[in-house]
């Protein structure tokens, strides 16, 4: 029988006023909360910790969101044994009460979809529309892949006459999730369901700034039915809990997103055997990006503008799939940057929190650093076609245009992951489409043009996991848009995709003579 296709949640419509006090009321019982302590959930308790941190309000860091116990490296171990005794039984369970917790937990995120936003707008600084957005992707992403778990627990028969072939998919055991700040509600969300989903026990390592959204999110799946030691919340410092969790002997799969240089570290540990080991592990890693949006000359200057802008400065550039290179053909050169500083300037940047505001702030004094060292160095190789000014009682950093930049330069190959944009000049589209893939990464692309046989050429050439064409490159949509990268930008998964689970599963075939 046919299929029916699969059906998102919708955003929150803010047009209308009951949607903004609700917004609002949010906000406001969220910030009654602050400073309360989240404890690490180990084989179904919260545990007490030795050393604690504190998770901050990037728009205001003088707000404590909330206090963060982190697991020693005796509680990971203790909470290693318990998904190891869980797992017998959490494998046995039938896929369909599996999938019945993900849509538990996917209808209890929509029931709580303004808190769960005001907690994001909160704690990682994104304006209230993408996290509104965010908590649509973390709820889609429960209820697909429910469905697409329900689709491989069919498996499949190749009977022919005299013997019966049967190719069946089984969890693989412990799976460890390391998930980043900057979608701290549907990335965390959509790598643990998928690993739970498909019968693996499964422990979530948050960062470390995003700690009380991933406490949230594990609130919910409690409260969903998940049973003690299949899910576990194990907060802590990435260089020791996380590496301990990444080099145990029973760890069999790692879903990490995050930087290149701790992706790369994670699949070159995770390849060494330990003494006793007797299997693989499968990392799923997902890094980084320096995406490129090419604008040729039969462009729609007004829908690349927008488009950029929106690629670039949304979530102050914090996205993997952000656009951090414009690569603009010679002769629409100078009025673009015109037109892209214009529409620029006209940016609100401020509080997460406000309506108006458009640009947040960045993560942590860290990253605010980091990308102001990234600024400085964009002054010696190229000329500031924009700098706007930013208030400093948050991690602020006003957008960054810098036109004449060469290909090679350090500002259009590093990930900066913030609100600078490099504006490159090419001669023609072939030289376009060449410095566009002359990067490590491979994540997202876009391409602005009215010209089918660019589009075309762009679809085979331009090497990325996902092109967009004539429209902005970040918001990907859970089975619309299934997103990743390959090269450097990651081993080429698809989140939201219909191959994403197989990643967590063991396939077998069963031959019988009959
Ligand atoms: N999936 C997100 C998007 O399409 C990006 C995820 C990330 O930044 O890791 O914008």
């Amino acid at each position: 029988e046919e299929e029916e296709g699969f059906a998102g949640v919708a955003d929150t419509d803010y047009a209308e006023e009951k949607a903004i006090k609700l917004s609002q009321q949010a906000l406001q019982d969220v910030r009654r909360q602050f400073g309360k302590t989240y404890l690490p959930l180990v084989n179904g308790e919260y545990v007490q910790t030795q050393d604690f941190v504190d998770s901050v309000n990037p728009s205001n860091f003088s707000e404590i969101v909330g206090k963060i116990g982190l697991l020693s490296v005796e509680q990971a171990e203790e909470a290693m044994k318990a998904a190891k005794s869980a797992f017998p039984a959490w494998r046995k369970t039938p896929v369909k009460r599996r999938a019945e917790i993900l849509r538990k937990a996917g209808d209890l995120m929509e029931q709580r979809r303004a808190e769960f936003s005001a907690w994001i707008v909160l704690e990682v600084g994104k304006p209230v529309r993408e996290a509104d957005a965010e908590v649509s992707e973390a709820i889609d992403f429960c209820r697909y892949y429910a469905d697409e778990m329900e689709r491989l627990d069919k498996g499949v028969n190749y009977d022919v006459p005299g013997e019966n072939n049967r190719y069946i998919y089984q969890p693989r055991g412990i799976a460890v999730v390391i998930s980043p700040w900057n979608f701290p509600l549907a990335i965390a969300c959509g790598m643990t369901v998928a690993a739970l989903v498909a019968g693996n026990c499964t422990l979530l390592k948050p960062a470390e700034t995003s700690s009380v959204i991933a406490a949230k999110l594990t609130e919910v799946l409690v409260e969903a039915g998940i049973p003690k030691g299949v899910f576990q919340y194990v907060p802590g410092k990435g260089s020791q809990v996380g590496a301990y969790l990444v080099n145990h002997v029973d760890t069999h799969v790692i879903a990490f997103t995050g930087s290149q240089e701790v992706g790369c570290r994670i699949y070159a540990e995770a390849a060494i055997l330990k003494p006793g080991q007797k299997h693989m592990k499968r990392v799923i890693a997902e890094m980084g990006g320096k995406n490129a949006i090419v604008v040729d000359e039969s462009a729609d200057l007004d829908a690349a503008v927008l488009g950029v802008v929106q690629s670039a400065f949304g979530y102050s550039g914090q996205k993997c799939s952000a656009c951090s290179r414009v690569i603009v053909v010679e002769p629409i050169y100078n009025t673009f940057v015109e037109r892209f500083v214009e529409a620029t300037k006209s940016l609100n940047i401020g509080e997460a929190e406000l309506p108006s505001t458009q640009v947040g702030p960045c993560i942590d004094a860290a990253a605010r650093d980091r990308i102001r060292e990234y600024i400085e160095k964009g002054h010696a190789e190229a000329k500031a076609a924009l700098e706007m000014p930013a208030p400093d009682n948050g991690y602020f950093i006003g957008p960054v245009i810098f036109s004449e930049v060469s290909p090679d330069s350090t500002i259009a190959q590093q990930e900066i992951f913030g609100p600078v944009v490099a504006v490159i000049r090419v001669k023609d589209f072939e030289e376009a489409l060449e410095v566009a893939n002359g990067t490590n990464y491979a994540l997202t692309g876009g391409l602005y043009s009215r010209t089918p046989s660019h589009i075309e050429q762009a679809q085979s050439e331009f090497e990325v996991g996902n092109l967009y064409v004539n429209r902005n490159i970040t918001g990907a949509i859970v089975a619309r848009q299934p997103f990743g990268g390959f090269k450097l930008s990651g081993v080429g998964s698809k989140a939201g995709g219909p191959d994403y689970l197989l990643q967590f599963l063991e396939p077998r075939t069963i031959t019988e003579n009959i």
